[in-house]
């Protein structure tokens, strides 16, 4: 097949590498092992497609996105590589046809599902021929402590011991150091060179606005900024994900709904359609859009909190990969907070886990409420440096900072009385609305017009408020408990109480326009 800039030119029509490509690949092509961290869109596929065309043998690569292997294998047959695959989505005679293939010589390269490798007969027939590397896509998925496990991840392990001289190259978009650490203990790759790209992606714009009306917001959004282009909305659920596709329906811009309670027909037909035709808007769950190479997504609009800063990193990079400017556009509000320390209460096992998840929430959050650069914050949780970056909603149109620590105080004593005075659990509602004076039907009912906090609130707007219970929320200086979500204190709420400790909190730019136009303007 030549050497890698043959195989460059000759096979992928493009005329020089990216990034440190060269030296991944000759590093590889020379028998070294490899750890990959590169963000989306930084071209990891020849990473290990061009060693495997160049060193004897078939190239093995482990990816979880069996949805995709049949469209990376179509689209390096378009350019005269053999390729094949070995999932579950094959009958048995199409899995023998491929092993034939295999055992033949006749594969440039070989996509495994990694349950595969979990099966003594993969591991036969891999002993059969000869492999020229092994490839790990989406390694972060070894990772416990990331948020994307997949047991099957753990076995790749053996691959060393089993091959011990065939090269392995791991490959992932996302990676804090915690979890880069992880990979390289947990698939043996310690001695293996480590390749960093900066994980900057400058064309994106990062905005994180304060939830009132979702749908509404995310349609002036759509109108003022981006008539006509293509983009992911992202929702927590299946059924908000159907609700916000057909109103975007309504309101006349091309949608398509995306979640794992369609059936795959369906599914596979929808993203075909993203992918082929222009101007199309999927809102989908986040079963949608890893592995998609769809150059001109020119926004991702998250109208729910993502769960980790991986995630959102990963969620958001689907936009701009051909470089042209871009929007991530994420709407965030007290709901989101509840519902998700909510999830994690309920969720299935041990404490450790739960820590796990409340740690990844906790930095979600800490980036939604910082007064700093966005993209400054996002770097740094993936240990890389970066500095103000004049395309970021805080950057563009800062915050103001305030001191919120009175507020706070009026907000943790009205906790403080109801669970003392009256030994009784509120909402979020509830307790701005006794600090508003409200005499609402259930203010009067429970008698909480009577509390010496009753109407003491009157300085803020309901939406300060709101504001207010959110920051506290995200930084456990107040906890939301049960079924209901209702209000209680932290160990930091003492302090807070006491006076000891001052709460500086986020004002956002209320209903300003766009950080772009406002600035002309
Ligand atoms: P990743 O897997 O890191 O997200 P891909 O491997 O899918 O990225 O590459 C992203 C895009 O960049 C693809 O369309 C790919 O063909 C293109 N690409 C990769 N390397 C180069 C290169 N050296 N020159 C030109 N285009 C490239
Ligand atoms: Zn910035």
């Amino acid at each position: 097949m030549g050497d890698p800039d043959t195989v460059l030119r000759r096979v992928f029509g493009y005329d020089t590498f990216r990034g440190e490509q060269r030296e991944i690949i000759e590093h590889v092509v020379g028998g070294g092992d490899a750890l990959v961290l590169m963000p989306t869109g930084g071209g990891k596929s020849l990473c290990y497609q061009i060693p495997s065309l160049v060193r004897d043998g078939v190239g093995v690569v482990v990816s979880p996105l069996i949805a995709l292997m049949q469209d990376q294998v179509d689209a390096l047959t378009a350019l005269g590589v053999r390729a094949g695959f070995l999932n579950s989505t094959q009958t048995p005679d199409e899995r023998r046809l491929v092993e034939a293939e295999y055992l033949a010589g006749e594969l440039d390269l070989l996509y495994l599902a990694p349950e595969r490798l979990g099966l003594e007969s993969t591991v036969r027939l891999l002993d059969k021929g000869t492999i020229a590397l092994f490839a790990i896509d989406e390694a972060h998925c070894v990772s416990q402590w990331g948020h994307d496990f997949r047991p099957d991840y753990l076995a790749l392990s053996m691959l060393h011991e089993r091959w011990p001289d065939v090269p392995r190259i791991a490959l992932t978009a996302t990676a804090t150091p915690a979890t880069h650490e992880e990979i390289a203990t947990r698939l043996d790759l310690t001695g293996a060179r480590h390749f960093v790209a900066s994980f900057d992606r400058p064309n994106i714009q990062y905005r994180i606005v304060s939830k009132a009306e979702p749908r509404r917001q995310l349609l002036e959004l759509l109108r003022t900024e981006h008539a006509g282009d293509a983009g992911i909305v992202y929702c927590l659920s299946r059924a908000s994900v159907e609700k916000t596709a057909a109103y975007l329906v309504e309101q006349g811009i091309p949608a398509l709904p995306y979640h794992a309670g369609l059936d795959g027909a369906t599914r596979a037909r929808h993203q075909s359609r993203f992918l082929r035709e222009d101007g199309l808007v999927m809102v989908a769950t986040i079963a949608f859009g890893m592995g998609i190479d769809k150059p001109d997504v020119r926004f991702v609009a998250h109208l729910d909190l993502p769960k980790s800063v991986e995630g959102y990193y990963q969620e958001t990079g689907r936009a701009g990969r051909d470089g042209q400017p871009s929007t991530a556009w994420l709407a965030y509000g007290l709901q989101d907070v509840v519902q998700q320390r909510k999830m994690i209460d309920d969720s299935d096992g041990d404490a450790a886990h739960r820590r796990r998840l409340a740690a990844h929430l906790d930095a979600m959050l800490a980036l939604c409420e910082t007064v700093e650069c966005r993209r400054v914050r996002l770097l740094a949780y993936f240990g890389q440096r970066g500095e103000p970056c004049g395309n970021c909603d805080t950057c563009l149109t800062p915050p103001e900072s305030w001191d919120g620590t009175v507020p706070a105080q009026k907000l943790l004593s009205t906790v403080l009385r109801l669970d003392r005075e009256r030994n009784q659990r509120f909402g979020a509602g509830q307790a701005i609305d006794i600090l508003l004076g409200k005499s609402t039907p259930k203010v009067t009912q429970h008698r909480h017009d009577q509390l010496t906090v009753f109407g003491i609130g009157t300085d803020l707007h309901e939406a300060d408020w709101r504001g207010v219970v959110r920051q506290l929320l995200a930084r456990d200086l107040l906890a939301v408990e049960g079924e209901y979500g209702t209000l209680t204190l932290t160990d930091g709420s003492a302090d807070v109480l006491r006076g000891n400790r001052t709460v500086m909190m986020r004002r956002e730019p209320e209903r300003r326009r766009a950080p772009k136009a406002s600035r002309r303007a």
